[in-house]
Parts: C-alpha cells; sequence; structure tokens
C-alpha cells in the first residue's frame, strides 16, 4: 500500500512523521506522496484541513486518518503513544472505511457565469470587507429571507464543531448528510429581519446567496480565505464527493464531542 503523510511542521510532529515512515517502510509500505492511498496527518484538525486539501483531487481513492501531537482532536483521533499499535494495524490490518459529508459551494463571478466549484471539510464563510454583507437568500429557488450581518457560516456535520459551534449551531452527527447555515451577527430591526437561527438542509436542497448591495467577498473554506470580485451568486449544498476515514478502532463521534468540550480527559 502507498501512503503519505502530512505533517504540521513542529519538532514533534516531524519526530513521529519520521518514526512512522522507517516504521511502515519496515512492513514494505511504499510512501509515496503523489498518489497515496492512505493519507496520514500528524498534528491538529488544522493540519489535517491542509491533507484534505491536498489530495482533495483524489478523494475517491484516498483514505484519511489523523494522529494528533496537541490535544485530542475531530480529524486527529491516535495519540503518539498509539503509534506503534497504529502502524501494526495498517500494515497488516484491512482498514474499514467510513465516509461523511462534505460542502460544495459554486462561486459565480461576472465573467465567470459557470462558477468555481469548491469543497470544504469544516465550513465555507462568507464576509466582506466592505462593512455588512447582504444577500437574499434563495433555498430549493425559493426567496427565503433577505440577510444583513456580518456574514454566513455554511457547515458540514464534521465541521458542525468547529467555526459553527462558536456561532450557536447545532452539533450535527455526520452519518447525516446535510449541510448548516449559521448567522454571523444579522441586523434584525424594524427594516431587517432574519430567521435568526441556524438552518438545517438535507442533501438535494441547495442554498443560493444572491449579493444585495456588496460585490467583492471574502469567502473562507476551511483554513484559506480568497476575495472574490463581481460576485454573482454563491451556491451551497452537499457534495456528491466524501471524505474516507480509515478506521481500525470504534471511536463514536459523541463521545469526541463528550471528550472535547464536556469531560476533557488528559489525552
Ligand atoms: P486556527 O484558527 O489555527 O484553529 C482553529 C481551531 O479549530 C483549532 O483549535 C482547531 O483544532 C479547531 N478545529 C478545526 N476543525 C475542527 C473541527 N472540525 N471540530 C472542532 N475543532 C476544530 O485555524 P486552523 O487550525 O487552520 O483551522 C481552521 C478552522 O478554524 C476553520 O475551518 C474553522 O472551523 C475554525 N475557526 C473557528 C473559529 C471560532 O471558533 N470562532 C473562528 C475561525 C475559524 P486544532 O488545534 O486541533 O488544529
Amino acid at each position: 500500500m502507498k501512503f503519505s503523510i502530512v505533517s504540521r511542521g513542529d519538532e514533534r510532529s516531524q519526530n513521529l512523521t519520521e518514526s512512522i515512515i522507517a516504521y511502515l517502510e519496515g512492513f514494505s509500505l511504499i510512501y509515496d506522496e503523489k498518489e497515496p492511498e492512505l493519507v496520514i496527518s500528524v498534528g491538529g484538525d488544522g493540519t489535517f484541513l491542509e491533507a484534505f486539501h491536498r489530495y482533495v483531487h483524489r478523494l475517491s481513492e484516498t483514505a484519511f486518518i489523523g494522529i494528533h501531537t496537541g490535544h485530542l482532536g475531530f480529524y486527529a483521533d491516535w495519540t503518539p503513544d498509539e503509534l506503534e499499535k497504529l502502524v501494526i494495524e495498517i500494515a497488516k490490518t484491512p482498514y474499514q472505511i467510513v465516509e461523511y459529508p462534505l460542502l460544495e459551494v459554486i462561486i459565480c463571478q461576472r465573467g465567470n457565469e459557470e462558477g468555481e466549484r469548491v469543497l470544504a471539510l469544516n465550513e465555507a464563510t462568507i464576509k466582506t470587507a466592505e462593512g455588512s454583507v447582504v444577500f437574499d437568500i434563495d433555498i430549493n429557488g425559493e426567496h427565503f429571507e433577505t440577510f444583513r450581518g456580518d456574514g454566513l457560516c455554511i457547515s458540514t456535520p464534521t465541521g458542525s464543531t468547529a467555526y459553527n459551534k462558536a456561532l450557536g449551531g447545532a452539533i450535527i452527527h455526520p452519518s447525516l448528510d446535510a449541510i448548516q447555515v449559521t448567522e454571523m451577527a444579522s441586523i434584525n430591526n424594524r427594516v431587517f429581519r432574519t430567521i435568526g437561527s441556524p438552518l438545517i438542509l438535507p442533501k438535494h436542497h441547495t442554498c443560493v446567496l444572491k449579493p444585495g448591495i456588496n460585490s467583492s467577498f471574502l469567502i473562507a473554506r476551511d483554513h484559506s480565505t480568497d476575495t472574490y470580485q463581481d460576485v454573482i451568486s454563491i451556491q451551497c449544498r452537499v457534495a456528491k464527493e466524501k471524505i474516507r476515514f480509515a478506521r481500525y478502532r470504534p471511536l463514536t463521534f459523541w463521545n469526541r464531542v463528550k471528550e472535547s468540550f464536556v469531560s476533557a480527559s488528559d489525552k
């Protein structure tokens, strides 16, 4: 099997990376950064996001696994002291695949009406440097509301524990094919009115944001942000692609939620 490693780059992660490569090559696995079947991220959830985007072009042939060198993560859920166990599992056991939903965002601009398509593992956020954003929000072709505020966050179920949670969004189990639209500081007064609660949209429902007064937006997908000029519309839905996690042991989502937010252990 061919594998690759994406490291956070700090000393601890680098040392661990070198050990993993030595162990796995010792079991005749091949280190291949171009076409890995297994991508191991060593660092935190941020490093995992980077690994995902590095190999986003070959999601159907790649499985991901995360080792954390800081605190327990949602994607990076193996500890450095489990390294030997994990390496033996990787070398000897066929892994189970667990697939979770991704977010598709299509940004249409004047001059590029077909739009640029991007995928996000956690979320996309849409803000502007020009003050408040104003959007008409359509759901499945029908006008839902006009939003005015700091911006919107559209997240996946696995991203629901990240930025979305800080905005008061719900935590969604990743077995549900859904996306969540969460407001960032909406203006609600006699003139502007929004629903005020997060919206959870199922697969095949599309949410389209149509700019009102702004045309330049800061659109972040996961850890990176780009500026888009002359934006006509931003379409968001559950992507047809999924992320594939390599599973070697059961670790329930709710257990990770508990460990991260309720009763943190010393992992
Ligand atoms: P960062 O600003 O350096 O770190 C953001 C934090 O979010 C890190 O502690 C990271 O964990 C954690 N995180 C990432 N994905 C998560 C998930 N699915 N569930 C729970 N926690 C998660 O940025 P970064 O490391 O490049 O990560 C980018 C992410 O930061 C974005 O996708 C967004 O979700 C999040 N973010 C959150 C806020 C907020 O909560 N107010 C604001 C901006 C961005 P690790 O320490 O393990 O890497």
